[in-house]
C-alpha cells in the first residue's frame, strides 16, 4: 500500500497510489533525476520536444554555474534554442516587473518547452511563465538552496511587495551534484536551514492533528523524516561539500516538495519557523534592506520554535513533543555546517525579534505552537524569556 516508501528519489516522478492515510496521492511530475553527473540526461528528458523551440532561461550567475553547459548540450541536438540570460551584474536577480517582463517579452510563439537554469529566483520566474502559458518547464538546479524546485507557488515582487502566485510543478527536475556542490556556501547553508525547518514543521503538523483534528499523512511524515535523517547525519561532510552530503540535501529539499505535491498541502514543508521567517522578511523588505536568503532565516527560526516547544511541553501532546527537536540539537547542527545561528547574526534587532514571536501567528491562518501559546496565554511570557536570553 505504501510502497512509495521504498521508491528511490528518481522513482518518485509520476507516483500514483492509494495511501494508508485513506487518500489517493498522485505526483504530476515526469522526471526527477538527481545524482552525480546527471546533467547529461537532459536530452532524454527533452526527447518529446525534439526539433522544437526551447526557451532557455538563466541569469548571468547561473549561466556561469551551469547555463553554458546546458546551452552546449541543447545546441548539440536539433532544438531551436532561444537563449535568454538576464543580467543583474554583481547583484542578485530580483524577480520584479522588470525581470518578469523581460522574460515574457523574449517568449517566442510556438515555444515547446522552457529550460530554466538556476535556483530560487529563476525557478520561480520560469514556473510562473509555465503556469500562465501552459508550456512545460524543466529546471536544472544550480544550488541546493531551498525547497521550491518541486512546489507550485512562485513568490515574485509586484509593486515592491512579495506575492506568492499560484504556479505549476515542473515537467522535470535535474539535480546534478557536480554542479550544486560548487554553489556558494551561503546558499548551501540556506538549503540546510530550510531542511532543518522541517523538524519543527512536522512537530507543528502533529500538534495540529492532535489539537484541532487536522488531516495528517503518516506516509508523508515518514518520507520527510527519512530524508531529514540523512541530512542531519551528514552535516559535517556537507561543510566540506561532500558529494553524498550535497545529494542528501537536494533530495531532502526535493522530497518535501514531493510530499507537498502528493497531498496538496504545505504542512510537510512549513510550520511556525516559516512564520517567523516571513515576519522578518516583510520587515526587511519594508525597510528596503536585503532580506537574506529564505533558508538562512528559516534555519535561525528553527531553534527558536524548538525552544517554544520546550517551554510549552506541559501543554503539547506527547506525539507532537516526540517529533520536536531540542533547541540545542538544532543550534548544534547549524554550527556544525557553519551557518548563521542567531537572529543577531543577520541584523534582526530586539524589537523585531520580540514582535515576531508575539505576532508571527498572524502571518498565516494555520495552527502552530505559536497559536497554542497564544490560546494558553503563555505567548508574552515566552517572547520575553527568549528575547532576554538572546539579547542580553
Ligand atoms: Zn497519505
Ligand atoms: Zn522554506
Amino acid at each position: 500500500m505504501d510502497e512509495v516508501l521504498n521508491y528511490s528519489m528518481n522513482e518518485m516522478a509520476g507516483a500514483d497510489f492509494d495511501c494508508s492515510c485513506g487518500r489517493h496521492h498522485t505526483l504530476d511530475i515526469r522526471h526527477i533525476i538527481m545524482g552525480q553527473g546527471v546533467l547529461k540526461e537532459l536530452t532524454k528528458v527533452l526527447e518529446p520536444f525534439s526539433g522544437k523551440k526551447v526557451y532557455m532561461l538563466s541569469d548571468n550567475h547561473t549561466f556561469k554555474a551551469a547555463g553554458d553547459r546546458v546551452l552546449s548540450i541543447l545546441e548539440g541536438e536539433d532544438y531551436l534554442v532561444k537563449n535568454v540570460m538576464l543580467d543583474s551584474g554583481d547583484d542578485i536577480l530580483i524577480p520584479n516587473e522588470q525581470a518578469v517582463g523581460t522574460m515574457f517579452l523574449n517568449l517566442e510563439p510556438d515555444t515547446a518547452v522552457i529550460v530554466a537554469v538556476g535556483s530560487g529566483t529563476i525557478n520561480d520566474m520560469a514556473k510562473y511563465m509555465s503556469a500562465r502559458t501552459k508550456i512545460p518547464y524543466v529546471i536544472v538546479c544550480t544550488a541546493p538552496s531551498m525547497d521550491g524546485y518541486v512546489a507550485d507557488g512562485a513568490p515574485l515582487i509586484l509593486e515592491g511587495k512579495k506575492i506568492s502566485f499560484v504556479a505549476t510543478l515542473p515537467y522535470g527536475v535535474i539535480g546534478d551534484t557536480d554542479i550544486m556542490k560548487q554553489a556558494p556556501m551561503h546558499m548551501i547553508h540556506a538549503g540546510f536551514g530550510d531542511v532543518l525547518g522541517k523538524l519543527t514543521a512536522l512537530a507543528d503538523w502533529y500538534l495540529a492533528k492532535e489539537k484541532v483534528g487536522e488531516y495528517c499523512c503518516e506516509t508523508c511524515v515518514t518520507l520527510v523524516q527519512r530524508a531529514l535523517d540523512k541530512v542531519t547525519g551528514s552535516a559535517e561532510a556537507l561543510a566540506k561539500r561532500d558529494d553524498d552530503a550535497v545529494l542528501y540535501l537536494i533530495e531532502a529539499l526535493t522530497l518535501t516538495g514531493v510530499a507537498m505535491g502528493l497531498i496538496g498541502v504545505s504542512r510537510p514543508a512549513s510550520g511556525a519557523e516559516h512564520m517567523l521567517s516571513h515576519y522578518w522578511e516583510m520587515d526587511f523588505i519594508a525597510k528596503g534592506k536585503f532580506p537574506e536568503l529564505h533558508g538562512i532565516k528559516v534555519g535561525i527560526a528553527t531553534p527558536v520554535i524548538a525552544e517554544i516547544f520546550e517551554l510549552m511541553k506541559d501543554e503539547v501532546p506527547k506525539e507532537a513533543m516526540k517529533l520536536a527537536p531540542s533547541r540545542e540539537y538544532v543550534e548544534g547542527l547549524l554550527k556544525t555546517v557553519g551557518a548563521p545561528v542567531y537572529p543577531t547574526d543577520i541584523g534582526i534587532d530586539r524589537e523585531l525579534f520580540y514582535n515576531s514571536i508575539l505576532e508571527g501567528y498572524k502571518v498565516r491562518n494555520r495552527y502552530s505552537i505559536l497559536e497554542l501559546a497564544l490560546k494558553t496565554e503563555k505567548l508574552e511570557e515566552i517572547a520575553a524569556k527568549i528575547t532576554n536570553r538572546i539579547y542580553q
